[in-house]
């Protein structure tokens, strides 16, 4: 019983070396050598095509930058998986993606799951990330097994795309709530007060949230946060635009109103664009300080 693992990236790379050390058969592909290479040497073996890994697996695992190279893997190999394989797509993509994903996977007798993550890379490295999953309670059981070896938590939020939905729903809160947190430090330094004094006010009151008393975006109160260490590691500024684009995506497909979120989307396009995808999105205190 093999497991093949595709994307073996900045998350997918740890992810199969903990497969791997969890005692399972790992056979992965990247298309990036490098990748590959460092998979290699945790443990995977590599091989020169998604074909090639999936050839005989029974689970097949993919963690990749977007739902078209989800579809465009699936259609590939999906058609020549053995009956009853394993479909895991634990990738952030779009839930219409997801759906189609798992459709493909089904139409074809096998079992599907959508299993996006949160944790970052110390969790996938750690096998310490949170799982959201959609699919029906069958492919659920048979995911999660192998999602014990990656993961600490995990919640079935529903069918097929409901892991992905509850995702970018959760990343809303997330980014609409760290430029409401970055204003009020903007605001409190304009009217003369210490960052520490409304940390110490707003961490303990009505204003509390992961963003301030985690993710603190400012240097001082939360000595852990990526504010300290100029916004280096943490959660990239980029992949917190990817999310909140898919969101808008969804909501302009379902007609859900989400002004604040769509701002907030707009204010990370300007703030990427300025700063680089690669710093914690908590740095956009930056730029609202600096700005207005
Ligand atoms: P990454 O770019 O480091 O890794 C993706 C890998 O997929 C790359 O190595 C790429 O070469 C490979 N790939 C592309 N096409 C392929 C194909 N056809 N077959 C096999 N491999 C292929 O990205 P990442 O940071 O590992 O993120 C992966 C996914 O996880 C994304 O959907 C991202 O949104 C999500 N995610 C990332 C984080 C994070 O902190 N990095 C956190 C949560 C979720």
């Amino acid at each position: 019983m093999t497991v093949a693992f595709l994307g073996l990236g900045n998350m997918g790379g740890p992810m199969a070396a903990n497969l791997v050390a969890a005692g399972e058969q790992v056979t992965g592909y990247d298309p990036v050598a490098e990748a590959a290479a460092t998979a290699g040497e945790r443990g995977v073996t590599v091989v020169s095509s998604p074909a090639a890994a999936a050839a005989g697996a029974s689970v097949v695992i993919t963690m990749l930058p977007s739902g078209k190279h989800v579809l465009d893997l699936y259609r590939e190999i999906v058609p020549a998986a053995a009956p009853g394989t394993l479909f895991l797509d634990c990738s952030t993509i779009e839930v219409a993606d997801a759906r189609a994903a798992a459709e493909l996977a089904e139409q074809a007798g096998h079992l599907a799951v959508d299993a996006p993550v949160s944790g970052g890379v110390v969790g996938a490295q750690a096998g310490t990330l949170t799982f959201m999953i959609g699919g029906r309670p069958a492919a659920y059981g048979a995911a999660e097994p192998y999602l014990r070896h990656l993961g600490s938590r995990f919640v079935h939020c529903g069918e097929s795309g409901a892991g992905q939905a509850a995702k970018i729903c959760n990343n809303l809160i997330l980014g609409v709530s760290m430029v409401a947190v970055s204003e009020a430090f903007a605001l409190g330094q304009r009217l003369g007060l210490t960052d520490q004094a409304l940390f110490d006010v707003a961490s303990t009151a009505s204003g509390q949230c992961w963003a301030l008393t985690t993710n603190c975006p400012v240097p001082g109160p939360v000595p852990g946060s990526p504010a300290n260490r100029d916004y280096q590691g943490g959660f990239a500024s980029g992949l917190m635009l990817k999310d909140l684009r898919l969101a808008q995506a969804a909501a302009e497909a379902t007609g859900a109103d989400t002004a604040l979120a769509r701002h907030a989307t707009e204010l990370y396009a300007g703030f990427v664009a300025e700063d680089g995808p690669a710093r914690d999105f908590s740095a956009i205190v930056t730029t609202l300080r600096e700005h207005g």
